[in-house]
């Protein structure tokens, strides 16, 4: 998503703090090609302006200009500013509401409000331990209630079972009624959906609101289609009223507006974001996160959450201590690499990497793909142990041997300890600073 927008600001601010004394005239210059830079990202004018007149306005103050590093804390406003626009914090869904809690979901056909229906079950039934009931409203698509039925069972999540004939209001009151009387903790409604918003499908909404009263209404919506998402949000909510949106999509290569205006246009918050087809793509939205993801700040908080996901936890507390003391061997980078299908591939776990923008770009370039991946690791398995903890004992002679051992020539060696050890140094300094990371890592 964010990557043209973050490459843009980060070249504007490393601009700006390379520099050492600032004058309001650079400020204005610089807030000229964020605004141009938001705009391109598709963010709505309105928020466009709004964020550089307040990123100016603090900006341009005088304990900014005149301090020691104004660079940096231009920076800082900006990123603060970013955060403000994207909502400031986090907004889980909300269950505190008397047993069975009713969750509907609302959106277009095709915006993905199955698939993230059945990940929000799942979610809840295996993390927050919440016994769920799904029903499926859409009676218009024959095969809709039968997908979400199989969604449940691939999940471990039961379905309503399916009657013929029935009105979507009447799904809805046997949905609460089966859920009061089986003991479930949550109910989610997946409405109908329609190719474009009509009178029906806004009636039948507000029909099924008022049979169950949901204490979530959330709006799935397709960050692909950029600001008609956000126009799509602002009209459900007139009409139906949302509790909250879920992005879907955010795996794509969209621009990244629908995320970065939705907030600020409708004032309802982005809960979740949907970043694949799997049942566990699915992440909450951290405003600071993004933030940091987009300004070329990365993401480690939420990279190791998804690992925590994925690694046991021994496993991840070692290899936290790794990371921390900087010793980040070749067996490291290999069990990496072996877990990085699972994390979401290489781009995936670069890209919420602090600092990485760029080595990602030359991974990129470099053409890193599965095939590549696995070839890399067939490279450190034919080394010795020895050489895996200490990768500068990696002469000449050896890399030939390790190349001809592997079948790659001495290049593919040669990149690999390159970029092993970019990571390494990188984990080095993220290990001594004072950050989000040495405070995570402080904190496991
Ligand atoms: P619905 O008509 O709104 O219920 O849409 P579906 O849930 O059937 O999803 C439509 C398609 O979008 C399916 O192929 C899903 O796998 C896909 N999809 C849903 N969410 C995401 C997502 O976050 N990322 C990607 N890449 N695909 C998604």
């Amino acid at each position: 998503m964010f990557e043209s927008l973050s490459d843009r600001l980060s070249g504007v601010l490393d601009k700006l703090t390379k520099r050492g004394a600032l004058s309001e005239s650079d400020v204005s210059e610089a807030m000229r090609e964020v605004r141009r830079a938001l705009i391109e990202a598709d963010v709505a004018l309105p928020v466009v302006r709004s964020f550089t007149d307040k990123v100016k306005n603090r900006a341009v103050g005088q304990e900014v200009l005149k301090s020691v590093t104004p660079g940096q804390q231009v920076v800082k406003i900006v990123h603060d500013q970013l955060v403000e626009m994207l909502g400031s914090d986090a907004k889980p869904i909300d269950l505190d509401a008397p047993a069975p809690v009713c969750i509907m979901m609302v959106g277009l056909q095709g915006s993905g409000k199955t698939t993230t229906t059945g990940k929000i079950a799942r979610r809840l039934t295996e993390r927050d331990r919440r016994k769920v009931l799904m029903a499926s409203l859409d009676t218009r698509r024959p095969a809709a209630q039968e997908q979400l039925k199989v969604l449940g069972e691939q999940n471990g999540v039961d379905t309503l079972p399916i009657i013929a004939g029935q009105t979507p209001v009447q799904i809805a009151n046997r949905a609460m009624t089966a859920a009061k009387l089986g003991g479930y903790d949550v109910v989610m409604l997946d409405t109908a959906g329609r190719i474009h918003i009509d009178e029906p499908l806004m009636v039948e909404m507000a029909e099924v609101r008022k049979a169950s009263n949901p204490h979530e209404i959330l709006l799935v919506a397709d960050a692909l289609t950029g600001q008609d998402a956000v126009n799509l949000a602002t009209a459900f909510d007139e009409r139906v009223g949302i509790t909250g949106i879920v992005l879907t999509r955010m795996d794509g290569d969209g621009r990244g507006g629908a995320a970065l205006s939705m907030r600020a246009v409708t004032g309802k918050p982005v809960k979740l974001i949907g970043t694949g087809e799997k049942a566990d793509a699915l992440e909450e939205f951290h405003p600071s996160r993004i933030a940091d993801r987009i300004l070329g700040m990365g993401d480690i908080v939420s990279l190791v959450e998804k690992a925590a996901q994925e690694f046991d936890a021994d496993k991840a507390a070692k290899m936290a201590a790794k990371m921390k003391k900087g010793s980040f061997d070749l067996e490291d980078l290999a069990e990496q690499l072996k877990q990085m299908e699972k994390l979401g591939g290489m781009s995936g776990i670069m890209g919420m990497m602090p600092g990485v923008g760029k080595i990602k770009k030359q991974l990129d370039a470099a053409n890193l793909d599965d095939k590549v991946v696995k070839r890399q690791v067939a490279i450190i398995q034919s080394m010795t142990p020895a050489e895996r903890r200490r990768p500068e004992l990696m002469k000449a002679s050896r890399k030939k041997r390790v190349a001809r051992g592997s079948g790659v020539d001495v290049a593919d060696v040669n990149k690999l300890l390159k970029m092993h050890r970019q990571m390494a140094d990188m984990m080095k300094q993220m290990g001594k600073g004072k950050g989000l990371f040495g405070k995570l890592m402080g904190g496991m």
